[in-house]
């Protein structure tokens, strides 16, 4: 058994931007978790605690208030704090006001109530407290306390909040259709994504304590295959049933998943690393990553943690039509399989690429619904350096690397409008409080992870939209 990772043993600079109010910072990310933003649908959502939670931001934060424009787009919020060089393209951080409900049947593991804001001496509670208002909040925090020194940005800053991550991301596409309308642009973006330290075993580098900065992320799609069927009684189920025709078609897609895959951004993870990868396969491999692409996909494919990042996954999820009776054929059956797709795959490929395996099955394939995956963004990009050096400066001795989220996020609403997109949380909380609290219970973030990432934005918008340099 690996040690448990103690993540404050990469904690420094602690005491960097001593005036930070780190107290009163808390309670107002408190109070802003005890807002129910539960987003359902548009009928059943209810928009008052959404209202009182854009109230407490306007309240909590009067230099950007004073500075700049809250607007709201739907239910989701854009705030504008102008720069002194309008021609440049703004810097933009963002995140989402939603959050998930606490899961049902779970409300008694809860210490405290999910939406009490509670708050004690090493803990801010609540559901949301780490998916993602302790980064909204933490924006928000970050350019107030650098408007507080008296200076004005010399890029723009864009702060965009949307109300429904969690279930559709409309608020982020309309919010992000609103900016190319009006021709705002962003340097860089910055969004949720990865946010615990790792160990580097998976990678073949034991001991290497790992973190990312994704560039991309995963596409989705449900693909639909219906199989056509009579019914009837099964005694002359001559020809077969409409149900042995898709079960043959699924063992055939299973058969035949997506060949592995190193995108560039996984090649970048292996050669950051490599100095630091010691076991084989891998470590003769990284070599040379890029002639040796092949192989290491091949060798990462057999790595569960691994596996998702060099395949586009296929998930037969559902199978839907089944007879009643045993002795009825059935109608109409049809599997939905999940796709993630790697980036640079796109869903009508795999679309027809499925349907050119099935051909002469008799079955049909359809996209039932389906998100494109991010487009890739590279190291050179703008604002990974910055990024970079932020978060190396309050985290020594972790080896920051490019990758993708697995998962979906609202940034991928903004290709259009932004120059590069990174998903990273600026927070590095302990792996099981990320693991338990994210969707889960008991979800929290210490006072001491929550001032870090507030300290990481700080010098990232320092160095970047306050900076002469960048
Ligand atoms: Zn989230």
């Amino acid at each position: 058994m690996a040690e448990k990772l103690d993540v404050y043993r990469h904690y420094s600079c602690e005491d960097d931007y001593a005036d930070l109010d780190m107290g009163a910072a808390c309670e107002r990310l408190a109070h802003a978790l005890a807002c129910k933003t539960v987003y359902t649908t548009p009928k059943d959502t209810d928009f008052s605690e959404f209202e009182r939670l854009q109230a407490h931001l306007k309240q909590s934060f009067p230099r950007i208030m004073a500075a700049g424009t809250f607007e709201l787009v739907g239910h989701s919020v854009l705030i504008t704090v102008p720069g002194t060089e309008p021609a440049l393209d703004a810097v933009q951080l963002i995140a989402h006001q939603d959050v998930v409900p606490v899961v049902p049947g779970t409300e008694d593991q809860w210490e405290h109530d999910a939406f009490a804001g509670h708050i004690d001496d090493e803990w801010v509670w609540g559901r949301g407290a780490l998916d993602i208002k302790d980064m909204l909040m933490a924006e928000l925090e970050a350019t107030e306390y650098l408007l507080a020194r008296g200076e004005k940005p010399r890029r723009t800053i864009y702060l965009a909040f949307g109300e429904d991550e969690e279930v559709t991301s409309k608020g982020a596409t309309a919010l992000a259709a609103e900016m190319a309308r009006r021709g705002m642009r962003s340097a860089f973006l910055v969004d949720e994504g990865t946010t615990t330290m790792f160990d580097g075993a998976a990678y073949g580098a034991p001991g290497a304590v790992v973190s990312d900065i994704c560039l991309s992320q995963k596409g989705y799609l449900n693909l639909r295959l219906t199989a056509r069927g009579q019914g009837g009684h099964s005694s002359n189920p001559f020809g077969g049933t409409s149900l042995e025709r898709l079960c043959r078609a699924v063992a055939l897609l299973a058969e035949n998943k997506p060949a592995p895959t190193l995108t560039p951004l996984v090649a970048g993870t292996f050669k950051e690393l490599a100095p630091q990868i010691s076991e084989e396969p891998f470590a003769s491999l990284v070599a040379d990553v890029d002639a040796n692409a092949r192989e290491i996909a091949d060798a990462a494919a057999q790595v569960r943690e691994l596996y998702p990042f060099v395949c586009t996954t296929v998930a037969v999820d559902q199978v839907i039509g089944s007879s009643a009776a045993a002795n009825v054929m059935p109608g109409d059956v049809s599997a939905v399989v999940n796709f993630r797709l790697l980036p640079g795959v796109h869903a009508m490929d795999v679309q027809h690429e499925v349907a050119d395996l099935l051909a002469g099955l008799g079955i049909e394939v359809t996209i039932d619904h389906s998100t494109p995956a991010g487009r890739m963004d590279t190291v050179e990009g703008a604002g990974y350096a910055e990024l970079k050096e932020a978060l190396e400066h309050f985290h020594p001795g972790v080896t920051w690397v490019p990758s993708f989220v697995c998962g979906g996020t609202d940034s991928v609403r903004y290709e259009d409008v932004c120059g590069s997109i990174m998903r990273v949380c600026p927070f590095r909380p302990a792996p099981e409080e990320e693991a338990r609290g994210v969707h889960g219970v008991n979800e929290r973030i210490s006072r001491r992870t929550y001032a870090q990432g507030i300290r990481v934005l700080i010098r990232l918008l320092e160095r970047t939209a306050f900076s002469e340099l960048f």
